[in-house]
């Protein structure tokens, strides 16, 4: 098993595939864009899964694939059933903002593809294409309907709450969780470099989504797992869940199981942290497994103890989400 130096299970991966997206969520993409990856630097699905062999043999377990927007790529599937046969993946799972899913999902779920979580932080088309720059609400809700017909288990629906952008629906969302099989779960917007500044005002704690969620419906709580980021409930007389991620509000660094891979191959320790780890370069110098792997060892005992902020930060953010994958 993989642990780093605080003795935490390190079993979940994380792999951006591209850091190009075709949407400019305010809350993530930053104000002037940011610096593309060069494509040259960008690893091949080949890359990709000499990489993900050396993790899993640590001891990953779990994976999931992201971005950017990762179903920019072309035939995803393709890495994805590649991900699939690698002995010891016992659970693979994409993140999508979901408009290019409707045409993709069965055959994505075919591939191996277990679990998917979709991005919409509005029922309201005028205010999607506000938050995104893109007027495409109606391809992610058949997004949605494509991945639940596919099978696709659990379906996972992320909304980031924004302060007098999307603070109205509330109810609207968990509506959408009674009548639909699906896991509806809101995050608090997080500091990302210089959206945060723009969108600083917009923070609203999950104590009050979830105060708002219970005057609509009684909320039975679950069972959390270690590594669990959802404080998760189920809705009495519903047919979907309820997730709350309090990022900003009750960090969860001392049971953080997670490292992420950039599309460049630079293993990142911590969403918030500093800590990198150079894969490509020895990867294309050809080092071979053991070598990969003893690298990837020593950098997870890098990994930090937690993130920089806590309540929400005074300090420089450092992260832009859309390079890293959230
Ligand atoms: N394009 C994919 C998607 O939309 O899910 C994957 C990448 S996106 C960066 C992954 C997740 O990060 C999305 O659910 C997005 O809403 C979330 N995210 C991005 N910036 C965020 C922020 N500042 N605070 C909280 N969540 C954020």
């Amino acid at each position: 098993m993989l642990k780093d130096r605080y003795g935490r299970a390190i079993n979940y991966l994380r792999v951006s595939v591209t850091d190009r997206c075709n949407l400019r969520c305010r809350y993530c993409v930053p104000v002037g864009g940011f610096p593309l990856i060069e494509r040259e630097e960008i690893l091949s699905y080949e890359e990709i899964l000499r990489l993900v062999e050396c993790f899993v043999e640590l001891g990953i377990e779990k994976v999931r694939i992201t971005g950017g927007e990762p179903l920019l790529r072309k035939d995803l599937d393709v890495l994805i059933s590649g991900i699939r046969r690698l002995q010891g993946v016992k659970d693979l799972s994409l993140s999508t903002n979901g408009v290019f899913l409707a045409e993709q999902a069965a055959r994505l779920r075919q591939a191996g593809l277990g679990r998917i979580n979709i991005s919409l932080d509005t029922f309201d088309g005028e205010k999607f294409r506000w938050i995104t720059g893109l007027d495409c609400h109606e391809k992610v809700l058949e997004g949605i309907q494509a991945a639940l017909r596919a099978g696709l288990d659990p379906v996972k629906v992320n909304v980031v709450t924004l302060k007098e952008v999307n603070d109205d629906e509330i109810e609207k969302f968990a509506a959408f969780a009674m009548r639909c099989p699906i896991e509806l779960r809101f995050i608090e917007l997080m500091p990302t470099k210089n959206c945060f500044l723009v969108e600083r005002d917009r923070f609203v704690p999950s104590s009050k989504i979830k105060e708002q969620v219970s005057r609509y419906a009684e909320l039975i709580p679950e069972e959390r797992l270690p590594g669990d980021v959802a404080e998760t409930y189920r809705l009495r007389g519903g047919r979907g869940r309820i997730g709350f991620i309090n990022s900003i509000t009750n960090a969860f660094c001392s049971d953080c199981n997670r490292i992420r891979l950039r599309s460049d191959g630079i293993l990142r320790l911590c969403l918030h942290g500093e800590e990198t780890l150079d894969l490509r370069t020895p990867l294309r110098l050809g080092a071979s497994r053991p070598e990969l792997m003893d690298l990837i060892h020593e950098a997870v005992q890098g990994k930090p103890k937690g993130h920089a902020f806590k309540g929400l930060p005074e300090d420089e953010p450092v992260t832009y989400m859309c390079q890293v994958g959230g």
